[in-house]
């Protein structure tokens, strides 16, 4: 039997952090046998909030780091197809056909896309931004997705694809399917200063690719409970991002649950809750950056892998894009005209 098809993917603004890992990345590295899957490096999306020139210029080499998170992460690019998006011509189609499909005011619905324009410090929102969802329609029906691993703050815009792809199929007949959503264990994981999203924008991350100084330094300096000024007053752990941390990549939990037992009578340091927090993350993190590594070591090796899977995602959205032209009837147009005139002109000659 055939494999179902997974379609998810990040923007190429720079390194991927621990967020993305937990809410969509350990989801694709543990599913990559079972579906058939298919990685985007959406950086047409980039341009709904970074659409200026110095912008795109920085889009390679960001394509390029972040492939490297996933292959550090255990992607493996002889299973699974990593493209770019800007690449394929089918996208920008298959966009402004999927515009006819969906209303103004539901897009003003979708939560996240007001969040992305105050982050971008954009006043207005751009025509581009508001159908974020839907060119994020056109990627996730491309290869006729079935599963959408993503973060919390994605779960609206796959809907936004279900609805879009049930009303392709009413219209036209079936051609897409419908496509699941899947959230990362951590739905969204908080930042290191406390805000609900670690997010690149918001400078509260910490990288995969962050070495074992760097992680200490960001670990030190992590938001915990302000109450708590001096080691012996009773410190709250719940929704505390460093237990949140713990509770995540600290594999022991015997000292997780001493550490919070002794947090909370103000019996323990911030400082050795923190060291313990940053002795996890490394560990957690060093078979990454040794696999980060010999990867970058391989000249072009990264090149290579956007350059074949972008070429083998160009045969899929042809495909797609025939039958879906077809089932609309837009093929059959051109295709009378130009039989029509190739047939007068034989008359005519
Ligand atoms: P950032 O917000 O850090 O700039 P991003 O939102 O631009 O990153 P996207 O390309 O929009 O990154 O998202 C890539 C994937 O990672 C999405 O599935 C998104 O839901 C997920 N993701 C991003 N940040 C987090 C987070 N803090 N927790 C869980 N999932 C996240
Ligand atoms: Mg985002």
């Amino acid at each position: 039997m055939e494999r179902k098809r997974i379609l998810t993917g990040d923007r190429p603004t720079g390194k991927l952090h621990l967020g993305h890992y937990v809410g969509s990345l350990a989801n694709r590295v543990r599913l990559q046998d079972s579906y058939e899957c298919f990685f985007i490096l959406a950086d047409l999306h980039t341009l709904t909030t970074k659409p200026e020139k110095q912008d795109i210029d920085t889009i390679a080499d960001n394509a390029r780091e972040m492939v490297l998170d996933y292959l550090a992460c255990g992607i493996d690019p002889a299973k699974s197809v990593i493209y770019l998006q800007s690449a394929i011509h089918e996208v920008y189609e298959m966009n402004l056909i999927f515009e006819m499909l969906v209303t103004v005011p539901r897009l003003q619905r979708v939560p996240s896309l007001k969040d992305m324009a105050r982050s971008a410090h954009l006043s207005e929102m751009p025509f581009g931004l508001l159908g974020y969802p839907v060119l994020q329609a056109a990627d996730i029906l491309m290869p006729r997705a079935h599963l959408v691993p993503v973060g919390k703050d994605n779960e609206s815009h796959v809907e936004l694809t279900r609805e879009i792809a049930k009303r392709f199929n009413n219209l036209y007949g079936e051609v897409f399917p419908i496509p699941e959503v899947l959230v990362g264990e951590v739905p969204t994981l908080v930042g290191t200063d406390g805000n609900a999203k670690m997010s690149k924008s918001l400078g509260n991350t910490i990288y995969l690719s962050d070495d074992a100084k760097t992680v200490d330094k960001k670990v030190r300096g992590m938001y915990t409970d302000p109450k708590r000024i001096r080691a012996d007053i009773p410190g709250t752990v719940e929704g505390n991002p460093v237990f949140i941390y713990h509770d995540i990549f600290n594999p022991d939990k015997e000292e997780v649950a001493d550490l919070k037992d002794r947090y909370t009578r103000g019996a323990v340091g911030d400082v050795e809750v923190k060291e313990k927090l940053a002795l996890a993350i490394n560990t957690f993190l060093e078979p990454l950056r040794g696999r980060r590594r010999e990867f970058a070591e391989r000249k072009g090796f990264v090149d290579q892998v956007i350059y074949d899977g972008t070429m083998r995602m160009r045969e899929e959205a042809r495909e797609t894009v025939t039958a879906m032209k077809k089932a609309m009837g837009l093929q059959s147009i051109w295709n009378r005209i130009s039989r029509k005139a190739e047939e007068a002109r034989k008359k005519d000659g």
